[in-house]
């Protein structure tokens, strides 16, 4: 800063050490909350899943993609959000603590002033809620469909292992430990077959919410299955290569209105990514 300059303390600038992320790769910035066993309990969050506190992160996710149009698309589960940066992004100079710090404080401070609106007469007393965060870099878009399939694989492990662990208990009147003893060693169509021939709970009709995780993105201009070979390419980052200055302007200004939106989709298969080619082009 100004007031450091020229005096003899100058010198303790030399110690940050840089944390540049590398160029031209997608940078994904997971965000996790802190103790969420214990805070879940606390607010009483409904088990396997509140849809309160999943329709909250979703709103604080939103509210961060809406405000960092570097972000691409967003993808949560449970008490976790991966955002990712387009791998032109050049906001804070790609740098790591910069980005992951605006995120997560981004996000807690939403989380926060929205908490009222889901959870209508239960207010937050410290410990508050707080969340960790990380950068990673993906180097090509399949290693970063990659990534983004191995958290939804997460999601459907999960709620498919908590939907029966909790039928166990809710329904079937057992404990936790004899409940974790019944589902040791099984395979997803073992889950399926209690859920079905106890309960009478067909896994698929459970909401897409819980099965498929949340996806935020920008509502640009969706493209009709097996037309996108036709899609004009997007920059939405300031790097005019191949565009008139007035295209990318015009684009810039397009992607900044687009409406951002959560939906529950599949983000495995190539269909989602082939109707939306502006997410990873
Ligand atoms: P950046 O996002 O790069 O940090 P910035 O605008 O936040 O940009 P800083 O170098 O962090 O820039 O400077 C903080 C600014 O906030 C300064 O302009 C400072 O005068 C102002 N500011 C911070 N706290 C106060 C305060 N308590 N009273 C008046 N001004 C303040
Ligand atoms: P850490 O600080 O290491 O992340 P944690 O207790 O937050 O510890 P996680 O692995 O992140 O551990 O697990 C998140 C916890 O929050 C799980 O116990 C999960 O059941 C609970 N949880 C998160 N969201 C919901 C929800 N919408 N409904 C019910 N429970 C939830
Ligand atoms: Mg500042
Ligand atoms: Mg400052
Ligand atoms: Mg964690
Ligand atoms: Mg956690
Ligand atoms: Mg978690």
């Amino acid at each position: 800063g100004k007031k450091m300059a020229n005096s003899k303390f100058e010198y303790v600038k030399q110690f940050e050490q840089p944390d540049q992320l590398l160029p031209n790769t997608w940078i994904v910035v997971r965000i996790d909350g802190r103790g969420f066993t214990k805070f879940s309990t606390k607010y009483a969050f409904e088990k396997p899943n509140d849809k309160r506190a999943l329709d909250l992160m979703n709103a604080a996710a939103r509210a961060v993609v809406t405000e960092l149009p570097d972000i691409t698309i967003a993808y949560g589960i449970s008490d976790e959000y991966s955002f990712v940066f387009h791998k032109t992004s050049k906001l804070f100079e790609r740098r790591a603590s910069k980005l992951v710090t605006t995120i997560v404080s981004t996000f807690t401070a939403y989380y926060v002033h929205l908490w009222s609106k889901y959870f209508v007469d239960t207010p937050l007393s410290p410990p508050l809620p707080s969340f960790d965060g990380r950068a990673v870099c993906y180097p090509s878009v399949q290693n970063l469909r990659d990534y983004m399939s191995w958290r939804q694989v997460d999601c459907h492990i999960n709620n498919l292992y908590n939907t029966t662990f909790w039928a166990l208990i809710q329904l079937g009147g057992i404990d936790a430990t004899e409940a974790e003893k019944s589902l040791k060693g099984t395979y997803a169509a073992d889950k399926n077959e209690i859920l079905f021939s106890k309960f009478n709970i067909n896994y698929n009709n459970e909401p897409e919410i819980y099965k498929k995780g949340s996806v935020v993105f920008r509502d640009y201009e969706l493209v009709e299955p097996g037309t996108h070979d036709v899609v004009q390419e997007i920059e939405h980052t300031a790097e005019p290569a191949q565009q008139s200055k007035t295209q990318t302007e015009k684009d810039k200004r397009k992607w900044a209105k687009a409406r951002v939106l959560v939906e529950h989709l599949d983000i495995i298969k190539d269909d989602f990514w082939d109707r939306r080619p502006w997410l990873l082009s």
